[in-house]
């Protein structure tokens, strides 16, 4: 199950569960769409891997107990703010290469 962590690792903006700014990678690395578009280009600093839009878990109680409720988001922040500089030379030779080729 995905934790749905709170903030952008890079600048700790507030990612709500309901968030439609909420990126991750396949590891679940978790970061603001500005943060991806400007600074990461789409390189996760952990992985190498890229990033997509993080699903809403529902709130209501539609099915099997399956919702927000029953399963709450994680409210442990992980603030690890990206090196630009050196983020940079490690996405130069990998933002080229497609996602699904990586
Ligand atoms: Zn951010
Ligand atoms: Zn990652």
């Amino acid at each position: 199950m995905l934790e749905l962590r709170p903030t952008c690792e890079n600048c700790n903006k507030a990612l709500p569960p309901s968030s439609a700014d909420a990126r991750i990678c396949s590891y679940e690395c978790t970061f603001c769409v500005d943060c991806v578009d400007t600074i990461l280009e789409n390189v996760c600093p952990n992985c190498g891997g890229g990033f997509v839009p993080r699903p809403v878990r529902p709130v209501k109680n539609w099915k099997g107990d399956n919702y927000l409720g029953k399963d709450p988001a994680s409210t442990k922040i992980r603030h690890r703010p990206v090196d630009a500089a050196s983020h940079a030379s490690f996405a130069n030779g990998i933002k080229r290469i497609p996602p699904n080729d990586r």
